[in-house]
C-alpha cells in the first residue's frame, strides 16, 4: 500500500504521516529530507545550492548516512532544500530511491509530488493544507521549541517566498494531483487531523 501526503510547506504532513505509518504498520519516508540533506551537501562544499552541476553531483553521491545528520533542519537548510530541489538533475536522482524504498514493502510518503510524480498510482493520495496564518504559527512555536531566535513575520516570509519556489517551478511543481483529497488542517490540532486522514484512508468513498 502506498499512501502520498503532499502539500506546502508546515501544514502538518510529517507528523500525520508518520502517525499513520505507525498505526497501519507501514514504514515512512519523510521526502522533503532527501532535498534538505542534497542542500546540506553542497554548503558543507562550499558550493551554490542553486548551481545544477554542483546540486546533481550532491544527490547522486547522497548516502544513508546523510539522511541521519542532525543540522537538516532551520532557515538555512530550507532555504538551500528549496533551491536544490528546483533542478530536474536531483529529482532525477533522487527518484528511484524513493520509488524503490515505497516499493519493497509499501510506506507512506510525504512530500510536494508524491502523488503526481513520484508514485501517480498511489492508493491514497492526500493534499494535506493550512492556512499561511496557521502554518506560520506552527512552525514558529516550533523552532522557539528548538531554541531558535526569529519573529513570526520572518518564519512566515520564509514559508510564503518556499512555497512560491515550489509551486512555481517547472520541474514537479508542488499541486495536488487530480484524484487527491485536499486536507485542510487549519482547524485541526495533530490528533484531530490524524484521525480524520485515518477514517478517509479507511472509508476513502466518504
Ligand atoms: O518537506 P520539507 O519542508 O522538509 O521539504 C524541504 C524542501 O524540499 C521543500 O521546500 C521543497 O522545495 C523540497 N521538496 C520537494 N519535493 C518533495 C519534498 C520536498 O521539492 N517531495
Amino acid at each position: 500500500m502506498i499512501i502520498a501526503i503532499d502539500g506546502p510547506a508546515a501544514a502538518g504532513k510529517g507528523t500525520l504521516a508518520r502517525r499513520i505509518a505507525t498505526a497501519l504498520n507501514l514504514p515512512y519516508l519523510d521526502t522533503g529530507l532527501l532535498y534538505r540533506a542534497v542542500g546540506r551537501l553542497v554548503l558543507d562544499a562550499a558550493q551554490d545550492p542553486a548551481d545544477p552541476a554542483a546540486a546533481t553531483a550532491a544527490a547522486k553521491a547522497l548516502t544513508e548516512e546523510d539522511l541521519v545528520r542532525t543540522d537538516l533542519r532551520g532557515p538555512d537548510a530550507d532555504k538551500a532544500a528549496s533551491l536544490v530541489a528546483s533542478i530536474p538533475g536531483v529529482r532525477a536522482a533522487l527518484l528511484d530511491y524513493q520509488r524503490h524504498y515505497g516499493d519493497r514493502n509499501g510506506a507512506v510518503l510525504d512530500g510536494r509530488d508524491i502523488g503526481t510524480i513520484v508514485f501517480p498510482n498511489a492508493d491514497i493520495k492526500l493534499f494535506v493544507t493550512a492556512s499561511i496564518d496557521a502554518r506560520a504559527q506552527r512552525r514558529h512555536s516550533e523552532l522557539l521549541h528548538r531554541g531558535a531566535a526569529i519573529s513570526l513575520d520572518a518564519v512566515k516570509e520564509d514559508l510564503k517566498s518556499r512555497d512560491e519556489a515550489d509551486r512555481n517551478r517547472a520541474a514537479a511543481p508542488l499541486k495536488p494531483a487530480a484524484d487527491a483529497t485536499l486536507f485542510d488542517t487549519t482547524n485541526m490540532d495533530a490528533e484531530a487531523a490524524f484521525f480524520q486522514a485515518l477514517e478517509l484512508i479507511r472509508n476513502p468513498s466518504r
